[in-house]
């Protein structure tokens, strides 16, 4: 079984940071992703926010410029998804699909996915009109009609990109202000194509094979009606990629793993970093921080074990 000082989960910003700081530290590493490395960045059009890029840049492009950072160190890199962890006498034995690895150190860098509505036809209709990806699916519905759900910043920006494919969208927010940012929210008022629903939820997708329409319901009023869309995008949030992760792990009530302020775990010589851990600010500036603390960290520990 192959041993190694540090092992790294997921290659995004915060995976790619922080094999990018054990590298150059001298520490021999494996990275394990089990997609291509870039994580959310991959599926977003454009990264705002990020400090060197005051015009945004499109998240393709600042994946290429990070994984830029990476060529030249030799590393192990699986294709591959850690499975389960198994701790015991200072060594983390991970489950690959197939195999299983050896680390002194673990950093947990597996960020986050998107949440579901869990209404009904959610299910049968995902991929098939509904989506949690305007990046991703947006073409799909070229000159058609769509339903956004959601009111943070996510769902004010993925609309404003659908916008410019799509013929009409409904926005449809349970409350009646946007929790996302201003600067979004004025964009996305004055955009003639998107008609705002507030206090209003999502109840069923319709359709069997194919969406055919979304029923919704005014919260205030209890009035139900149905919009005629082709689809649908929901943005209501993120769930942690963390079905590996060990039960006794410290996690917060949404089953992000809690950290110190050094991203270690509850567990010693494992550190989280990026949207994975119970934090205010998930954002690509926050995930890179986050990965260079625990590469940092961890070569502390392995300096001190
Ligand atoms: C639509 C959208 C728009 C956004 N816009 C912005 C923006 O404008 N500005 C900004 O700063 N941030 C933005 N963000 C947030 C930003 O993308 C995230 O904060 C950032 O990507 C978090 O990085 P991460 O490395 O922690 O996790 P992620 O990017 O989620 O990467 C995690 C990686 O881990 C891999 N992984 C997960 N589980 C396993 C496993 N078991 N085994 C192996 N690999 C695994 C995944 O495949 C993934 O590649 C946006 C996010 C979304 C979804």
């Amino acid at each position: 079984m192959k041993e190694y000082p540090c092992v790294v989960v997921g290659g995004g910003p915060a995976g790619i940071t922080a094999a990018l700081y054990l590298l150059r530290a001298g520490i021999h590493m494996a990275l394990v992703e089990k997609l291509s490395p870039g994580g959310q960045v991959l599926l977003t059009e454009q990264i705002d926010n990020y400090p060197g890029f005051p015009e945004g840049i499109r998240g393709y492009e600042l994946i290429d410029l990070f994984t830029a950072h990476l060529k030249g160190f030799e590393y192990d890199k699986y294709r591959d998804e850690l499975l389960e962890i198994k701790s015991g006498d200072g060594i983390h034995n991970l489950k690959l699909s197939d195999e299983w690895i050896r680390a002194r150190t673990l950093i947990i860098c597996s960020g986050a996915t998107w949440k579901k509505l869990g209404i009904p036809g959610e299910n049968r209709l995902n991929g098939r009109g509904v989506s949690y990806c305007a990046l991703c699916d947006g073409n799909f519905f070229q000159d058609q009609e769509v339903a956004c759900i959601g009111g943070g910043d996510t769902a004010l920006e993925e609309s404003l990109y659908l916008s410019k494919l799509v013929k009409k969208i409904f926005l449809i927010h349970r409350r009646d202000a946007f929790r996302g940012s201003k600067i979004y929210q004025d964009k996305v008022m004055a955009d003639p194509k998107i008609e705002i629903l507030y206090d209003t939820v999502a109840t069923e997708f319709l359709g069997e094979k194919g969406l055919e329409g979304l029923k919704v319901k005014n919260i205030k009023t209890n009035e139900e009606s149905s919009l005629e869309v082709q689809g649908a995008f929901v943005f209501i949030g993120l769930v942690p990629q963390s079905s590996f992760v060990p039960s006794d792990m410290d996690r917060d009530e949404q089953g992000f793993i809690r950290t110190d302020t050094e991203m270690q775990t509850s567990i010693p010589g494992i550190f989280a970093a990026g949207d994975i851990r119970s934090k205010l600010c998930r954002q690509v500036c926050t995930a890179v921080g986050d990965g260079a603390t625990a590469a940092h960290r961890a070569q502390i520990y392995l300096e001190q074990i």
